[in-house]
């Protein structure tokens, strides 16, 4: 399965095609809700994935813990992470927290064998994916990891999948944007 974390948190790739349901409608992965003591997503509901852990989810939660300073991007604060500013790094295990919990969910779900993490984002992975993993790991518990048979990811395979339903994506051609989850 192939996760797009960014601006949004979405994307629906399975076995290399594009995952539709009822009348051609793409599944929302970034509105499954992790915690409805969270703050109200747009779609109306309570503590979703993307209201937690999407881009903007890191600049409203650094607003609201420094109600006086100005933070726009998540990128931003990620270039603060890495310059070791405190606030910053918390920012970053709670984004990797929530990350992991979502992708938790989806392979109990899916009783998936592998997850390809991509878009912005994931450029300033390895400042959360530990967390991540950590969090992954205390909440999928329950999925077939001995029959799983592959634990990495075939990079060109995504890639050619990502080419196929994807033409002109800017996003396709950036291995090193992606991470993986390992099980
Ligand atoms: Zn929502």
């Amino acid at each position: 399965m192939h996760v797009t974390i960014s601006t949004g948190i979405g994307g629906m790739l399975l076995d290399g095609r594009l995952y539709r349901g009822m009348d051609g409608a793409h599944p929302e992965i970034g509105h499954q809700v992790l915690d409805v003591l969270r703050p109200r997503c747009y779609c109306g509901a309570r503590g979703c994935w993307e209201i937690l852990a999407s881009g903007p989810a890191m600049v409203s939660w650094m607003r609201d813990q420094q109600p006086g300073k100005q933070f726009t991007t998540a990128s931003e604060i990620c270039e603060d992470a890495r310059r070791g500013d405190a606030l910053a790094l918390q920012c970053a295990e709670r984004e990797g927290y929530y990350i992991g919990l979502g992708l938790a969910n989806l392979i109990t779900v899916f009783a998936l064998d592998k997850i390809a993490l991509g878009c912005g984002l994931m450029k300033s992975g390895s400042l959360f994916m530990n967390n991540a993993a950590a969090s992954f790991a205390r909440s999928a518990r329950s999925f077939p990891r001995r029959e799983s048979k592959s634990r990495s990811l075939h990079w060109d395979r995504m890639l050619d999948c990502l080419a196929r339903s994807r033409p002109g994506s800017s996003d396709i051609n950036k291995p090193t944007d992606r991470r993986i989850i390992p099980l």
